[in-house]
């Protein structure tokens, strides 16, 4: 059968100078990407926000059209994994009919939007948010890069600083703050305002020449030529990620390597609707007590929180080691509040800030050891195999 997404993947699994490769956009539902086990679907649930209806209709999906795996992005996006591509079109009939994809891959694409998990019905995250998605999937002429993002942000407490987003809204006392990502002011703007000044904020990144080629990122371009004049308001401080635990909205759970397995998923669900967040954890509304699931991290010492762990091998086409099995292994041994990074490659997608400790794969069972870097940065020790490490986990912090 002709496939464009396994015809161009097969195309980009050849690397032959062993960088990794950037693909430059990000799949959705519509436009799926090729990995190493089949289609990666990614659904970007309206508000973030799964109902109970939806996890267990996307479990059923992910258990007859996938491989049972589910990742949450850092994006706050869901991704269905081992999708066949003949199974594709039967899919995503099922996502309609849990009403969780768009008209057509354009507003999909264009419909980036990050949330806070702490929304209310009727508060200034929640309602922007609804006027945002509105506005982009009518805004037909908007070609915008895809990764191209917003980050609605505008609760009491943000927390969206650290996670991905070109533009920012966020919460300054009692107003609204525009913010074009990279810069240190911002635009006041009224709740009412907010979706129509971020999309205007969006054509003045693309009339700027922020996307040549159809790429391109809003920190890039302000870091050469600074923000709209009118951006003058200093942006207040944002709150540091929270930690596992209860909010007033729900609590908040962690995904081991920021992955559920779909009957999981399902069994959460049982608990409350789900909120997606950037963080590889979950928002369970309302809920209290919880029963342990596989692969579900409940207590904030859990070790597995002090590691990031990609697909690897052989999930991903680009990993050239498994990486998840030993990173469940090293956790245990690392110092307190050290974070171990292991990449299947230089790419580093799982963390692409610099970690305190950084295993990159250089092959099938060999590692470069980086001490406070990135996947891809100049490494310490080289050709470190699993065995060696499993071994000898001192090995990691030697030196340091
Ligand atoms: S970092 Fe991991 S997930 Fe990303 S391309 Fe490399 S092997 Fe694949």
């Amino acid at each position: 059968m002709s496939c464009p997404p396994l015809k161009k993947a097969l195309q980009d699994k050849a690397s032959p100078d062993g960088v990794p490769k950037v693909y430059g956009w990000c799949p959705g539902a519509l436009r799926p990407m090729m990995s190493g086990d089949g289609l990666v679907v990614r659904i970007r649930a309206p508000l973030g926000r799964l109902s109970q209806e939806h996890a267990r209709g996307l479990a059923q999906l992910s258990q007859h059209f996938g491989n049972g795996l589910i990742d949450l992005s850092a994006r706050a996006n869901l991704q269905m994994r081992g999708v066949a591509p003949d199974q594709h079109a039967t899919l995503i009939q099922g996502l309609r009919g849990l009403d969780l994809v768009d008209q057509d891959a354009a507003v999909e694409a264009r419909r980036n939007l990050l949330l806070t998990p702490f929304w209310k019905v009727g508060d200034d995250s929640h309602r922007i948010a609804c006027d945002l998605a509105q506005a982009l999937s009518q805004a037909q002429d908007l070609d915008l890069p895809g990764k191209f993002g917003f980050a609605i942000d505008c609760g009491n407490r943000p927390v969206l600083a650290n996670a991905a987003a070109d533009i920012r809204l966020e919460r300054q006392g009692k107003q609204i703050l525009l913010v074009a990502d990279g810069a240190d002011k911002g635009l006041p703007v009224s709740p009412e305002d907010a979706a129509e000044a971020a999309i205007a904020l969006a054509r003045w990144f693309l009339a700027q020449g922020g996307a040549p080629e159809g790429r391109g990122r809003m920190q890039t371009l302000i870091a050469r030529r600074g923000p709209p004049a009118p951006h003058s308001s200093p942006r207040a401080t944002s709150a540091p990620q929270p930690p596992l635990g209860f909010s007033a909205t729900g609590r908040l759970v962690a995904l081991e390597f920021g992955q559920i397995r779909a009957e999981a998923l399902a069994a959460l669900a049982e608990a409350g609707a789900l909120r997606l967040t950037p963080w590889r954890m979950l928002l369970v509304e309302n809920a209290q007590n919880l029963a342990p699931l596989p692969g579900l991290i409940l207590d904030a010492t859990d070790p597995r929180l002090q590691v990031s762990a990609c697909t690897g091998a052989p999930g991903c086409l680009q990993a050239l080691s498994a990486t998840r099995d030993l990173a469940r292994d090293l956790a245990p041994h690392l110092p307190n509040g050290a974070h171990l990074h292991l990449s299947g490659c230089a790419k580093g997608c799982a963390h692409s800030d610099s970690a305190d400790l950084v295993l990159t794969a250089t092959g099938p069972d060999t590692f470069n050891l980086i001490h406070h870097g990135k996947a891809g940065d100049q490494p310490l020790k080289e050709t470190l195999s699993a065995d060696t490490l499993r071994a000898t986990p001192a090995i990691l912090t030697e030196g340091s």
